[in-house]
């Protein structure tokens, strides 16, 4: 049989080399990784053939048996990987080894800070594969031959990890692939058995497909060998530890197959083993990690909780096994029930599935909510990793709604600074005797939050508020209204109704403010027109002189900011204006005659409100020359403030002399302002 050969040289994608520098300068110190990696590559290569063999018997070419086997020759100084696995053809090789395909690589690159401890972190999330051969070998070879082609199909790939590589088609009788490292000078170490039996049982005793190794002989025997027959031995365990019985398995030992199924170098949060009899009967085992992986936010994240049927992979697609708000358990679901030559397409509509799925979700939750009672450190560093994947919840299972919400944790005025959280039970436990709602606000920003005018009657009457300022907290709230039979209610929508909060007697001034009031609301609504729907006296405020609210049903302005940050669109809501009249602009405002500077004074309280809460102005060249030419007109030295506050009795009447008002009148809220 002739095979042309059709030798050619690649460049590799740009990327790649990058990665592999990488690697090889940040994996250094964890070099011995790459063994793992490659015995990870044949033994998913073994599960692909043995799935696509269920319905095409003949690629087992009469050797049914998978394995791999690990071999190391000495005056060559090489190791070679071998499997025979499924292989692959010259178009999967420069597809798979010389390309990244994977679209979250950019976004991965740029996530690396330089720094080493750190970026071996990152790196080794990523899952290098088959590139961490080059952290000990200057030179790779790699011979394949796709499971099911002629021997005449084979193909050589080689490169010394420096920007190119070489393909060319040879024969290769045996389907599967070898990997040959040609090691570098100092990596000697890599050629004494012991060290590699030794790696294989740090990180891949739980491969379900035996690893072999030439078997150790005595040295005497050594001499002979060349003769005979390599004699192979098994090396890992090989057993799924998930068919073990629980308690038989320590937790190193769950530890370290969290590890080599996840590719991780840290321990676990917490893992929950369950065995399930009766009609649909399976095992699970999930694990929480303990910080997520690189590519938590990538849509095309590709692989989540694995799939066998009776100890045979069949998947590991993400969104089989998981929600979307899951996407992080790692784990394996092996079903004794399903058919083994179930489709991938049968799978989406199986009820087995299905079941197996939502039991399993009852299960994460669950432990974390044992994690969350039991161990507040662990569950706080599973919040700061995987909180906000954890908000998209209650939109995505609306069946589990309230349990999810019980996991999540919020900023509050009760709280100290950003990472101190608390969850809704926390917030229900410290609500007043009378108050029926739980308030938030939303804004794009922790300080933004923290200082909006909308929370000073909150502060006042010490009414607890959470602070959401995460992008995913606007969908949240839009999925999320209720928690325990109390409504949540941001503070920033609709009418103000704290009037169970409220003594009568406050309810009555606020009405009758309004009533005196009157000519100048309509005054500011005459100038601001059509932006605003309303003007009307506030019961938010106690500080500040304006501020801007929405209607119960529209859409929070941080979230229309949010969908114009992203070039959606988002409606036009009118707001309306509420001002406080204890504050002195507004008094000011009140007693000014000249139409021009009651105009400029009014969109400066408009223009003023929307900064506040951290919006854009659609005009703001106006705001600036209003500002100043009311700052450089300044008649008098007037009096600064908005934060004085004292004095009993009424906003009494109306003063017409501007800049000269003296009257300092009580806080105007209490009661809903005028229904
Ligand atoms: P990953 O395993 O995460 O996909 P790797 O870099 O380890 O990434 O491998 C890249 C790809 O190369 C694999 O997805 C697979 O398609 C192919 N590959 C690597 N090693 C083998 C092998 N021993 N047999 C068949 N295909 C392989
Ligand atoms: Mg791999």
């Amino acid at each position: 049989m002739t095979v042309d050969a059709h030798k050619e040289t690649m460049e590799f994608q740009a990327e790649v080399s990058q990665i592999l520098n990488l690697v090889i300068r940040s994996l250094y110190s964890n070099k011995e990784i790459f063994l793992r990696e490659l015995i990870s590559n044949a033994s998913d290569a073994a599960e692909k053939l043995r799935f696509e063999a269920l319905t095409d018997d003949a690629l087992y070419e009469d050797d049914p048996n998978l394995r791999i086997r690990i071999s190391v020759d000495r005056e060559k100084r090489t190791i070679t990987v071998s499997d025979n696995g499924i292989g692959m053809s010259r178009q999967e090789v420069m597809e798979n080894i010389g390309t990244i395909a994977n679209s979250g690589t950019r976004r991965f690159l740029e996530s690396l800070t330089g720094d080493q401890a750190q970026d071996s972190q990152i790196i080794g999330q990523f899952g290098v594969g088959f590139y961490s051969a080059f952290i000990v070998a200057d030179r790779v070879t790699l011979t394949t031959r796709r499971a099911g082609l002629g021997p005449e199909h084979g193909v050589r790939w080689e490169s010394t990890g420096e920007g190119a590589y070489t393909i060319e088609t040879v024969e290769k009788a045996g389907r599967g692939t070898d990997v040959t490292l040609h090691l570098k000078e100092e990596e000697d170490e890599f050629l004494e058995p012991y060290r590699l039996r030794s790696i294989i049982g740090k990180f891949s005793d739980y491969v379900s497909i035996p690893v072999e190794m030439p078997k150790a002989r005595p040295e005497a025997e050594e001499e002979k060998e060349e003769s005979g027959e390599t004699e192979w031995e098994q090396v890992n365990k090989g057993t799924a530890l998930w068919m073990r019985n629980k308690s038989e398995i320590s937790d190193d030992e769950y530890k370290e197959f969290y590890k080599s199924i996840a590719h991780d170098f840290e321990d676990p949060l917490t893992w929950i083993h369950n065995r399930v009899e009766g009609s649909n009967e399976y095992t699970s085992l999930l694990f929480i990690p303990g910080h997520a992986p690189f590519d938590l936010w990538d849509r095309e994240q590709k692989h989540g909780v694995k799939l066998y049927v009776r100890r045979v992979f069949i998947m590991d697609e993400a969104d089989k096994l998981m929600p979307h708000y899951l996407r992080f358990v790692k784990g394996v679901v092996d079903s004794d029930d399903l058919p083994l030559n179930v489709s991938r397409e049968l799978l989406q509509h199986n009820r087995k599935i299905d079941s197996i799925r939502s039991a399993n979700v009852k299960r994460v939750l669950g432990a974390l909510e044992k994690l969350a009672r039991d161990d507040a450190e662990k569950y706080q560093t599973f919040w700061k990793e995987f909180g906000n994947v954890m908000k998209e919840g209650p939109a995505e299972d609306f069946a589990n709604r309230e349990k999810i919400a019980g996991l999540l944790r919020f900023a509050s005025t009760k709280s100290e600074g950003e990472a101190q959280t608390v969850s809704l039970d926390d917030y229900i436990e410290r609500m007043h005797e009378k108050q029926e709602k739980i308030y938030y606000i939303t804004a794009d920003s922790h300080a933004a939050a923290l200082h909006s005018p909308h929370l000073e009657v909150f502060r006042k009457k010490d009414v607890e508020v959470l602070l959401l300022s995460d992008r995913v907290d606007e969908w949240l709230v839009s999925h999320l209204t209720e928690y325990k039979g109390k409504h949540l209610q941001s503070v920033a929508k609709g009418q103000l109704d704290l009037t169970e909060l409220e003594d009568k007697e406050a309810q009555e001034q606020l009405q009758q403010q309004a009533e005196e009031h009157k000519a100048l609301l309509e005054r500011i609504k005459e100038t601001l027109g059509e932006r605003v729907q309303e003007v009307r006296v506030s019961t938010r405020l106690t500080d500040s002189p304006a501020c801007l609210v929405v209607g119960e049903y529209d859409m929070s302005p941080n979230l229309a900011r949010v969908l114009k940050q992203m070039g959606q669109k988002a409606p036009e809501t009118k707001p309306v204006l509420e001002i406080n009249l204890t504050h002195p602009l507004v008094e000011r405002l009140e007693a000014e005659q000249d139409e021009t500077l009651f105009g400029d004074l009014a969109w400066i309280l408009f223009d003023q409100a929307a900064l506040a809460e951290g919006g854009q102005l659609d005009d703001p060249a106006s705001f600036v020359r209003r500002l100043n030419k009311l700052v450089l007109n300044q008649p008098a030295p007037a009096r600064r403030g908005g934060r004085k506050k004292g004095a009993a009795g009424k906003t009494a009447g109306r003063k017409k002399k501007k800049s000269t008002d003296e009257q300092v009148s009580s806080d105007s809220e209490g009661g809903n302002g005028g229904d």
